[in-house]
């Protein structure tokens, strides 16, 4: 949609038909990320080529790479895709985060536990990932998770959690939104809030390490680095999202370059935009259980003024599945929440 309103032609590849992007873009084409010859005649007729979903094969992106510029690189999602070379990455890297191993190809000799198995490929919103407080307890979990290769990750007994969404230019051109703070309902992004209460040092370091990764991995384009703010201060990286994120849609709004703009700026060659918040914000997830039994009462949101209402076009809503947000701007980042939580409460009650 930004780049529609900039007046860019989109086309979009995608396993579904139907897809959200593909119901704003200018073209859909249907095809499996895998079909390379499909995706070759795709990148025919395409300037740039970039992603919404980082899961995609390597196959596909050396493919694309090959016909087309495709931001952020190949590479990028490589790295990020995969729990074990993002952990190798940001480790080799200097970058911090919590004690982990490859598991069951490390042994876990005086590994800190409690801890989390992740299965190292494809898990997103907490799939795939079993909480072990024992070391007893690790083959039950590597069963669960069908004996795939995994992450043995120390828990970390987080204050809170915070992400850094921002966008890095050809030309080396860094622009950010400050933190975000967020909190997760069963591993799943439930609540974002702008300018969390947290010492100006966080801010400082969150920013270093949020540049230093983008340069480290050259990245072109939008994404998004999660961290744990422990107790003492110090800060963790949890994880890259080499993409627009879902804690940053709140700068449809609240900025007056979204993600999404800067996005388009950025794999176009074009100067980044203005990240500077305008407002306080905060941001609600909806997720398909709000569509149980019934459908939410859109009407009652409507009622509450300054509520932004944006739904996705998912042909069908399931527990979990992310249909939609909304979002409220504020004075403060604390009343932004307290509204989108009763507007959200509304659509059910
Ligand atoms: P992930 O998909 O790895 O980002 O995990 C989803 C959510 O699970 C995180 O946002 C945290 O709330 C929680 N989580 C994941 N890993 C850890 C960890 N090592 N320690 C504590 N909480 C975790």
């Amino acid at each position: 949609m930004a780049a529609r309103q900039m007046g860019y032609g989109v086309h979009v590849y995608s396993p579904d038909e139907a897809s959200p992007a593909g119901q704003v873009a200018s073209y859909e084409m249907v095809g499996e990320y895998e079909d390379l010859d499909a995706l070759a005649e795709f990148c025919q007729h395409i300037d740039v080529l970039t992603f919404e979903f980082e899961n995609v094969p390597v196959v596909a992106t050396n493919r694309a790479e090959s016909i087309v510029p495709v931001h952020p690189s190949g590479h990028v999602l490589h790295t990020t895709q995969h729990r074990l070379r993002e952990k190798t990455f940001l480790q080799a890297n200097g970058f911090p985060v919590t004690a982990c191993l490859a598991y069951p190809d490390a042994i876990p000799v005086g590994f800190p536990f409690p801890a989390v198995l992740k299965t190292a490929g494809f898990g997103y919103d907490g799939k795939g990932q079993v909480r072990v407080a024992s070391a007893t307890e690790l083959l039950a979990a590597h069963a669960f998770l069908e004996f795939q290769p995994c992450v043995l990750e120390a828990w970390v007994g987080f204050e809170r959690e915070l992400s850094m969404v921002a966008c890095r230019g050809f030309d080396g051109a860094f622009a950010h939104y400050g933190l975000f703070e967020n909190s997760h309902s069963k591993h799943i992004l439930d609540l974002t809030k702008t300018h969390p209460d947290v010492p100006g040092r966080t801010l400082v370091n969150a920013e270093a390490i949020t540049r230093g990764i983008f340069e480290a991995l050259e990245i072109v384009g939008t994404a998004c680095v999660e961290f744990f703010l422990k107790p003492g201060g110090e800060l963790l990286v949890n994880e890259i999202a080499p993409r627009p994120h879902n804690s940053g849609h709140l700068t449809i709004e609240a900025a007056p370059a979204s993600q999404f703009e800067q996005q388009l700026r950025a794999i176009c060659g074009l100067p980044l935009g203005d990240s500077t918040l305008r407002t306080a914000a905060a941001m609600a997830n909806l997720l398909g259980e709000l569509w149980e039994p019934n459908s939410p009462k859109w009407p009652s949101l409507l009622e509450f003024p300054g509520v932004h209402l944006h739904l996705y076009g998912k042909q069908e809503a399931r527990p979990g599945r992310k249909m939609g947000h909304i979002t409220s701007l504020g004075n403060d980042s604390e009343s932004a929440a307290v509204q989108v939580i009763r507007a959200r409460q509304s659509l059910i009650s």
